[in-house]
């Protein structure tokens, strides 16, 4: 009796490109909605990151992205 081979499909990776067709030229991020990446383009992309951690050299784009950083990584808040 001869066993069947087993597929592995990727999901996400055939239909990817035409799911999120807005593409960010720079970085290659890609989104679903021109306003996603038009936010993208305007707060993160090229941003420097202004929140910088006062414990470690980590730097942050946002500030409560920072604050989670302290958080997991530092177990505490800033002063
Ligand atoms: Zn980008
Ligand atoms: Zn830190």
């Amino acid at each position: 009796m001869p066993e069947e081979p087993l597929e592995h499909e990727h999901p996400g990776a055939a239909h990817a490109a035409t799911s999120a067709p807005f593409t960010c030229a720079t970085c290659g991020k890609a989104y679903r909605h021109q306003p996603s990446l038009w936010k993208h383009r305007k707060y993160e992309c090229g941003q420097v990151p202004r929140f910088a951690c006062p414990l470690c050299p980590h730097r942050a784009k946002r500030k409560h992205h920072l604050v989670y950083h302290l958080q997991a990584r530092h177990g505490g808040k800033p002063a």
